[in-house]
């Protein structure tokens, strides 16, 4: 199968990162691995909205004080697009326990506490598809860089 310059996924600032002035930093990240922003927006999602997102950890320990902190602040919620944005995206991101992600990393840079791990990317295609719909109800944008050809290889 032909690589997917077209995969994308969702990246999400937590509230400790928008609190910490750390936005910027971490869209430059992207931007300059390559990747396409093709969406973006502050945001302050509702309990409901978050149990949606982490609906797959509903029932875990940590889950109520993990929905806490992502309801202490604002978001900045993202879709970047490129090759292999899922899985390159997680290992820009590190490891979920910051302790265990490498220098360079996101989390690794910024972060040391597992409950306070800075942003969020998608783990799967299948559920980047899903995030992307339930943070960006009104669709993303579309539009061709001028460079594409010097990122990948077309
Ligand atoms: N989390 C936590 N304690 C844990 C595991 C996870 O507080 O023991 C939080 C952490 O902020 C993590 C989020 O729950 O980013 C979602 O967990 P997941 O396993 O999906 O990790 P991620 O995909 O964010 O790396
Ligand atoms: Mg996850």
């Amino acid at each position: 199968m032909a690589p997917n310059i077209r995969e994308r996924t969702y990246i999400m600032v937590k509230p400790d990162g928008v609190d910490r002035g750390l936005v910027g930093d971490i869209i430059a990240r992207f931007e300059r691995r390559g990747f396409k922003l093709i969406a973006a927006k502050l945001a302050s999602p509702g309990k409901e909205h978050l149990e949606k997102h982490y609906a797959d950890l509903m029932g875990k320990p940590f889950f109520p004080g993990m929905i806490q902190y992502m309801l202490s602040g604002p978001v900045f919620a993202m879709v970047w697009e490129g090759l292999d944005a899922v899985k390159t995206g997680r290992v820009m991101l590190g490891a979920t326990n910051p302790l265990e992600s490498g220098p360079g990393t996101i989390r690794g840079d910024y972060a040391l506490a597992v409950g306070r791990n800075i942003c969020h990317g998608s783990d799967s295609v299948e559920n980047a598809e899903k995030e992307i719909a339930l943070w960006f109800p009104e669709g993303v944008l579309q539009y061709t860089r001028s460079q594409e050809s010097k990122v990948f290889e077309i």
